[in-house]
């Protein structure tokens, strides 16, 4: 367990980890031949060619090593706004480290043509139990692949997704991308009576695999439920949009993408159906640069985390007790900080009332209790404290050592306050609890002169009419 992997347990969150070989472990004996692939695409391309009304001729194939996966997601993610700022080169490097081992298959924009990694397949087919049988995997993989390759000629898709900068946006687009493809591929695979055989795969490689050691598997646990919310929720929110019978809803969520991941959860919200109670939302853009000038940090990434995510995380405590704490959540984000040698984390989860971010707040102790008794062979040393914080009522926290390859200090503090919930967590440096609170309370003042943001209700134009 490296540094990183500790940063990310004591978060809330997940994708820019960089997930070592512990994930897909050794390849083994499976093989996957060039003439293979070219038959099952032979075969697959005029079915999907047929449900999109094409007539094109097949994109080119390949398969490809992960190195060269590597370099064409590099030149790929330099158009990516989401990576832009001072940290570009580092953040591209992580995404690219994870891709290169995780990606099967590509649809690759440049040259649009569609890649497979036989390498990153031998890898999960041998540690993670996939549903190998008739090799069924493949069908759907390039199935998948196409329907990117036929959204982006009639959508075009792409250049969108590079222009987007908002965390949440990105994530919501992703959704619908991942969403589409695997929402058509079903379809596909009904046709070719393979239906049973989808859902086995969709399953598969959208679940989390215990490994008997507690730490990497709710870490794991947390990052599938970060990598798979664009298939999974993606999948989802296009089946609910069928059902709901919005008029040409397909070429209308690609030309007026949803803007936040909540869009997705909820369908509903998107095409304007029901109304979600926006009105005391923080603006996070304008927050992260206050913390950056008034604490002298130096910013490093702003993600958006789903509440998929969230739960994943509170997973440790009873369901029972948790979802009521889910009730009314509008959007959670994290900034990522450094400075001099601590990593700080912030976490602002905003809410529609004030009384969620109450139960939140007492969902952190009991989660620091549940990793203090679960994670005991890592955790050296832990104390909490309940502190009264001026303004705000008391904020809650924690003290602990991690041992791994050596010892880390990490330090969180949180508080609810109307209908937000802050969460700071640092690792390295030297804090007491006299200090964290301290920390908490200038936060609280930075945080109050960060505007409102005004947001629009639904971003689908038109709304949810049907018929039209
Ligand atoms: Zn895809």
């Amino acid at each position: 367990m490296g540094k990183r992997n500790i940063t990310f347990l004591i978060l809330l969150c997940l994708g820019y980890v960089l997930f070592s070989g512990w994930l897909w472990g050794e390849e083994g004996g499976f093989r996957l031949e060039e003439r293979e692939v070219r038959k099952v695409y032979g075969e697959v391309f005029p079915v999907v060619a047929k449900f999109y009304q094409s007539r094109r001729k097949p994109f080119p194939i390949r398969l490809i090593s992960s190195e060269e996966l590597a370099k064409i997601l590099r030149d790929e993610f330099k158009f990516h706004r989401i990576y832009d700022g001072p940290q570009k080169e580092a953040n591209i490097f992580q995404a690219v480290a994870l891709a290169q081992k995780v990606l099967f298959a590509k649809f690759a924009i440049k040259r649009g043509e569609i890649l497979v990694i036989p390498q990153n397949i031998y890898q999960a087919a041998m540690k993670l139990k996939m549903p190998l049988r008739s090799k069924k995997f493949l069908w759907f993989l390039l199935i998948h692949e196409l329907c990117h390759g036929f959204d982006e000629a009639r959508y075009g898709y792409v250049k969108r997704l590079f222009r987007i900068t908002s965390p949440e946006a990105y994530q919501a687009f992703n959704a619908v991308i991942e969403g589409h493809a695997e929402y058509i591929t079903e379809k596909v695979a009904r046709k070719l009576s393979l239906e049973k055989e989808f859902i086995a795969w969709h399953r598969w490689y959208t679940s989390s695999f215990k490994t008997g050691n507690e730490l990497s598997d709710y870490l794991r646990k947390m990052y599938v439920a970060h990598f798979s919310f664009a298939y999974t929720q993606g999948f989802l929110f296009f089946k609910k949009l069928e059902k709901l019978k919005i008029k040409d809803f397909e070429r209308r969520v690609f030309t007026h993408p949803p803007k936040t991941p909540k869009h997705i959860l909820e369908p509903e919200l998107y095409v304007g159906l029901r109304a979600l109670d926006r009105s005391r939302v923080r603006d996070v853009g304008k927050l992260s640069k206050l913390l950056e000038k008034e604490l002298r940090w130096k910013i490093v990434r702003s993600l958006s985390v789903n509440e998929v995510v969230l739960r994943a995380a509170l997973s440790l405590l009873p369901s029972k007790r948790v979802e009521p704490a889910f009730q009314g959540l509008i959007q959670t984000n994290i900034i990522r900080y450094i400075a001099g040698a601590e990593q700080i984390t912030v976490a602002l989860v905003q809410f529609e009332n004030t009384k969620s971010p109450q139960l939140f707040l007492q969902l952190e102790e009991a989660l620091s209790d549940a990793k203090d008794k679960k994670f005991r062979r890592w955790i050296q040393s832990s104390q909490k404290r309940w502190q009264s914080l001026p303004n705000v009522g008391k904020c809650f926290t924690t003290i602990k050592k991690f041992k791994s390859d050596s010892v880390y200090n990490v330090y969180h503090v949180s508080f609810a306050y109307e209908n937000y919930l802050l969460e700071i967590n640092v690792v390295g440096g030297n804090h007491s609890f006299q200090s964290l609170r301290d920390l908490a309370r200038r936060c609280f003042q930075i945080l109050a002169k960060a505007p409102l943001r005004s947001l629009s209700q639904g971003s689908l134009p038109g709304g949810g009419r049907k018929g039209r």
